[in-house]
């Protein structure tokens, strides 16, 4: 059973996955944020395979693609020694 009002702390990757979710149970969800500037930190996000099925899961994949870039693989480069790795 889901209750009919829930409040979540929090606009982030887990606050918001849960609101969506909660509200195609039904719910009535309240989100709030404490930064008022809602900032992100860094240049960019990289995501694998387990958050692509959560956000397939979620209905927000193809929305998500839309906006950044995918590929097949990763390739790391450590400063010393200058070799590639590829996975
Ligand atoms: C520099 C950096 C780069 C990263 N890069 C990646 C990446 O490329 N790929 C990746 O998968 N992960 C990355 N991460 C990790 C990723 O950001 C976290 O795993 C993810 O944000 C966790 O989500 P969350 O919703 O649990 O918490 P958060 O994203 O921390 O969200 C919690 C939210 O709650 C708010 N909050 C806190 N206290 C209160 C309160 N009392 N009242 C109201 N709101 C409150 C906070 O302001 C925040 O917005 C990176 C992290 C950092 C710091």
């Amino acid at each position: 059973m889901t209750p009919e009002r829930i409040l979540i702390i929090g606009y982030g990757f887990s606050g918001m996955a849960a609101a969506i979710e909660l509200r195609k149970n039904g719910a009535e969800v309240y989100l709030v944020e404490i930064d008022p500037e809602w900032r992100n930190y860094g240049a960019g996000i990289s995501l694998a395979g387990p958050t692509l099925r959560a956000f397939r899961q979620l209905g927000v994949l193809d929305a998500f693609l839309a906006h950044g870039n995918a590929h097949e693989t990763v390739s790391l480069r450590p400063q010393s020694p200058p070799r590639y790795q590829q996975t």
